[in-house]
């Protein structure tokens, strides 16, 4: 396991590409982004995109935004209505277990002038997928991340609605695989990808039981329907300059809720993945015992990145703020999937990755006497 040289970082990261000065791929393209593109003539562009969509008459919705309740989402949907003037319709695909400050940053959205379309998965269903995402791919919010990508396209579809504006594209704000870095267009293939781990749809109803007729909030749109409607998306990050803190910062002037008890466990910052009380703490951590890095680390890399925070800094306190058990919502979360806590401490020893976390000379895996895993290569 080894770290990039300007942020933190490790190469365990799926579709991190390190060149052979030992520096990642998103390091490389921030500096990218701050010399080589003119964000002028980007802008241009995509307002040039825009008019084309445009409803001019306000009679219809002229583009489709994706919202969570979290911060990204809302300054999207801000930004394409009063920088852009488009007329959005937000589609939210409520989470597993949304959390109070989700839902006030919800009511937030409407509050500053946006109709909200909630899509809501039945939840017998949506249950048995969260049981799949936890025991069977070590993601208990794998059907969310579905839902999230999906529910857009749908009611892009049925609404008739051609554009949807996504936020940053994480292949390019994160690193990833250079060919998706210059193509900001999101569609199944990209969701498949990056975002379901391989398991698709088709794969509970083939080996997990499910059936079809109580998928369909789950079903991405045919080619055929996404055609005869014209349905295109966009990264917004793609058009204008991404600045987080900028963003956050705009957000939280207007009304918008930052996490009342400072950042969300295995997080650096207050501001992200507050609206599930699973996708933050627990999917964050699932991730941290499979790959050896969690939430802060992508927080503090992309402070690295803006030069608001060192690369020693960054080294010496992570250890502080990811790597534990997110104990907070554990009771719900067992009380949701109705299992003991020793299975689910056995799932979660069952993904850990034993090349990056110790074990004795059995191969049991060695923890802390507050039962945290104990890294084999820390930061450095
Ligand atoms: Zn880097």
């Amino acid at each position: 396991m080894i770290y990039c040289k300007k942020c933190i970082m490790p190469n365990t990261r799926p579709e991190q590409v390190f060149d052979e000065e030992g520096v990642c791929d998103a390091c490389r393209s921030t500096a990218r982004k701050s010399k080589h593109i003119d964000w002028e003539q980007r802008e241009e562009g995509f307002r040039e995109i825009l008019d084309r969509y445009r409803c001019e008459d306000g009679s219809w919705y002229d583009c489709v935004i994706p919202v969570s309740g979290g911060k990204n989402s809302c300054f999207q949907a801000y930004t394409m209505k009063y920088r852009f003037g488009m007329n959005p319709l937000c589609v939210n695909f409520v989470p597993c277990a949304l959390t109070d400050v989700g839902r006030k940053n919800l009511e937030f959205l409407r509050d500053i002038g946006f109709d909200i379309v909630h899509v809501a998965t039945d939840r017998k269903t949506y249950r048995e997928m969260v049981h799949v995402g936890f025991f069977k791919l070590g993601d208990c919010c794998w059907p969310e991340h579905i839902g999230i990508f999906t529910a857009p396209f749908r009611v892009a579809y049925q609404y008739r609605i051609p554009l949807i504006i996504w936020g940053e594209n994480p292949q390019f704000e994160y690193g990833g695989p250079a060919a998706s870095r210059g193509n900001p267009v999101l569609n199944q293939k990209w969701l498949e990808e990056f975002q379901m781990l391989g398991y698709r749809i088709s794969d509970l109803v083939k080996n997990d039981g499910f059936e079809w007729k109580d998928l369909k909030t789950m079903v991405y749109p045919t080619d055929e329907q996404l055609e005869e409607v014209g349905v295109t998306g966009l990264f917004l990050g793609h058009y204008i300059k991404w600045d987080q803190k900028e963003q956050i910062d705009k957000m939280v002037e207007l009304g918008f809720n930052v996490n009342p008890d400072g950042p969300i466990e295995g997080a650096y910052n207050n501001y992200e993945n507050l609206d599930c009380k699973w996708i933050g703490g627990l999917h964050d951590y699932m991730k941290y015992i499979k790959y050896g890095y969690g939430r802060a680390t992508d927080q503090m890399c992309i402070e690295i990145r803006a030069g608001r925070m060192s690369r020693e800094d960054a080294v010496r306190t992570v250890g502080d703020y990811e790597g534990k058990i997110p104990w907070k919502y554990i009771p719900d979360f067992l009380e949701y999937l109705n299992i003991s806590e020793e299975e689910f401490l056995a799932n979660l020893d069952r993904f850990t990755n034993r090349k990056l976390f110790l074990t004795d000379k059995d191969g049991r895996l060695v923890k802390d006497e507050n039962g945290n895993l104990i890294r084999r290569y820390p930061v450095v």
